[in-house]
């Protein structure tokens, strides 16, 4: 970056366009020597040799030039490591999905866009992380929820190869805790045939969320534009069904991983603690869904709550307690890695993302 004469600045290009730049006239200087060497010093090889080595160079230097814009066009791999207290945890990330405001009922289209602004984000639809967490425990392999799967696009689904660029293999995840049975939590447990994305895994879940979500009565009564998600969950749950462990929120579920009843996003919606020193990590799964709008406004709902007073009650009671514990948290639809703490601001709350840290 420089100053320009009217003192703004400018930007160079990137290094990595720079690179690609050299490799490219490295190139054409090599044909330029090689035309020079036959003009000169007469043919140190025949025309034939010297077609193929230029060719060579030429198609070398823009496979190169391609690999790169290649790489370039696509995000770095989305995992971060911490260690706490004897366990590996990797956050991963699914992907992101664009929250409209108008999911939040309490919210306002100006008041939405006065936050977005807030925040530096563009009004409209926000874009929201989807996260999952792997803890490497006992020598198992668990992951927290399984992200949406293959069913929402393009900028969803992308766990198994997330998981597989920090060296953690699908097939050796032991077990699957979940925080609650929405679609992007345990869509990914699914490929895009139906059939298990973990084969060996022992799927938890806490037992109010397994009673709401298999209830065979529940598609009936509930709205049309919950209808997909119970299909999806029962769809999970069918394909585990010989593998599904319900545990009691407040128990641990996991030797070392204690889980948190957080009722009201979903009936059976859980956190668990990982750790027990001053790092502990609370994953408190969907207490937050767009972080712009609900750390200053608690009691914005999200319309897909299944009871949105009790969601938005357990949100503010989790924010002051993580404040005022100092806790360090975790969520599923925080900014990805998704690790921070949570301060109070005025009347509502701060989020404080974590800054990067090496692993000890
Ligand atoms: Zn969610």
């Amino acid at each position: 970056m420089k100053a320009s004469m009217s003192g703004q600045l400018m930007f160079t290009p990137d290094l990595e366009n720079r690179f690609s730049k050299a490799r490219l006239r490295q190139a054409i200087r090599t044909v330029h020597l090689l035309l020079v060497n036959v003009r000169w010093r007469g043919p140190v090889m025949t025309r034939r040799q010297f077609e193929a080595a230029a060719l060579a160079t030429v198609l070398t230097a823009s496979v190169e030039a391609r690999a790169t814009s290649e790489v370039i066009a696509r995000q770095a791999p989305a995992h971060y490591r911490l260690s706490v207290d004897g366990l590996r945890i990797t956050a991963l990330c699914d992907g992101y999905l664009n929250l409209a405001h108008t999911l939040f009922p309490a919210a306002t289209e100006q008041h939405a866009s006065e936050l977005a602004h807030a925040a530096f984000l563009t009004p409209g639809p926000l874009p929201t992380a989807v996260n999952a967490f792997a803890v490497e425990a006992g020598g198992r392999l668990i992951l927290i929820d399984a992200g949406v799967g293959p069913s929402r696009g393009d900028t969803l689904g992308r766990l198994p190869a997330e998981m597989r660029a920090a060296g953690l293999d699908p097939a050796l995840v032991a077990a699957v805790l979940l925080t609650h049975l929405h679609t992007d939590h345990c869509g990914g447990l699914l490929d895009a045939d139906g059939q298990p994305v973990f084969p060996n895994a022992e799927i938890l879940v806490a037992e109010p969320e397994w009673q709401f979500w298999s209830d065979p009565g529940l598609a009936a009564r509930a709205p049309a534009a919950m209808r997909p998600m119970i299909s999806v969950a029962n769809q999970a749950l069918g394909a585990y069904r010989q593998r599904i462990t319900r545990f009691m929120p407040g128990t641990e579920p996991i030797p070392g991983i204690r889980s948190v009843a957080l009722a009201g996003h979903t009936p059976g919606h859980t956190g668990f603690i990982l750790g027990s020193s001053n790092d502990a990590v609370f994953i408190w799964a969907d207490i937050v869904h767009v972080a712009s709008y609900q750390f200053p406004r608690p009691e914005w709902g999200l319309s897909f709550d299944v009871d949105q007073t009790a969601a938005a009650d357990m949100r503010a009671r989790t924010f002051a307690q993580a404040a005022g514990d100092r806790l360090r948290v975790a969520g599923m639809h925080l900014a990805f890695p998704g690790i921070g703490h949570v301060v109070r601001d005025g009347a509502g709350f701060r989020y404080l993302a974590e800054d990067w840290r090496p692993l000890r």
